[in-house]
């Protein structure tokens, strides 16, 4: 598991649909890497958000812009290290 993966695994892991091998790999990335913890903090509390003012699941094309979002936020912090 590498940041980049972690990033792409991050809705399915938050929504709770990855499957357990695929989660215990990305969490113990977790514990070792601040920035995809901070990530996933920030979008795990998003998430919350959207949840708390719509009693529906987040919609798929605001995860498909938050997703977008994030992978752009990846890239340039990774142009940056
Ligand atoms: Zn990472």
């Amino acid at each position: 598991m590498n940041c980049k993966k972690v990033i792409h695994e991050l809705t399915a892991y938050l929504d709770g649909v990855l499957d357990s091998e695929m989660r215990a790999d990305l969490e113990l990335h977790l514990s070792r890497c601040t920035d995809c913890r901070v990530v996933v903090d920030t979008t795990r509390k998003t998430i919350q958000i959207f949840c708390n003012s719509e009693p529906v699941p987040l919609p798929e094309d605001v995860r498909q812009r938050l997703h977008t979002a994030l992978m752009d936020r990846f890239r340039r912090n990774a142009k940056t290290i």
